[in-house]
């Protein structure tokens, strides 16, 4: 009788395989791109490229992925979701929608003062976050943590207790912000090149500057919204 393959293997490729698989309905959204030659706008080359304000675009698709976010977040009690920024908005609705505790939804509101970014809470929702309230924040796309950093220093300050971030991206190799840990539908950070040795320069492969025309038509007013 042959042995039943060891338990890891058979989660790590259900890992791979799960994210294949929402790899391919982000793809269906248009905000993929793959096996390209894409100049980003820090100047670097690189092969893949997401889209953010497309990601959420599809209802379906939202609510798929948001059920799975909310899947893995079931055995926890959460009284609040929250997130900033319309992306993350749609999807924080899609998964508080599909979480047994039917949390509420509450959003904060991204700005800059003193040349500091900051995440704001209407003042509305602050009675709906007290010391001792469960909170899941979510966002659509991970890089650098900030937008997360921000949004859960905003929650503990008014005494509510983080019980974990969810996403639908997550682009760094780190897999926590602050110790707290993402949960995330793709964990994947693109090769990016210098122009000087980017391989495919070296294969001759014409450059899209498609998104960095587009990020610069859009600037000033949303081009902060990049560093996530
Ligand atoms: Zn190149």
């Amino acid at each position: 009788m042959t042995p039943p393959p060891p338990r890891k293997d058979s989660e790590t490729m259900d890992a791979e395989v799960r994210e294949k698989i929402h790899l391919e309905i982000l793809k269906r959204t248009g905000a993929y791109h793959a096996n390209d030659h894409i100049l980003l706008p820090s100047g670097q080359h690189t092969t893949e490229y997401i889209e953010k304000t497309l990601v959420t675009t599809e209802p379906s698709f939202t609510e798929g992925l948001g059920a799975v976010i909310a899947k893995h977040f079931a055995p926890w009690p959460i009284d609040v979701v929250v997130s900033t920024g319309p992306g993350a908005l749609i999807l924080s609705h899609c998964v508080a929608r599909a979480h047994p505790s039917r949390p509420t939804v509450l959003y904060g509101t991204k700005g800059v003062s003193g040349g500091k970014r900051r995440v704001t809470l209407p003042v509305e929702f602050h009675r709906l976050i007290q010391p001792g309230t469960k909170v899941l924040v979510v966002e659509d796309l991970v890089s650098s943590g900030a937008t997360v950093r921000l949004l859960t220093e905003l929650v503990e300050s008014l005494g509510g207790k983080i019980v974990g971030v969810g996403a639908l991206w997550r682009r760094t190799k780190r897999s926590d912000v602050d110790g707290k840990a993402i949960f995330s539908l793709v964990s994947r950070d693109f090769p990016t090149y210098a122009p000087e040795t980017c391989p495919l320069c070296k294969k001759g492969m014409p450059l899209n500057r498609e998104f960095v025309k587009r990020r610069d038509e859009r600037k000033p007013s949303t081009a902060e919204e990049d560093d996530e």
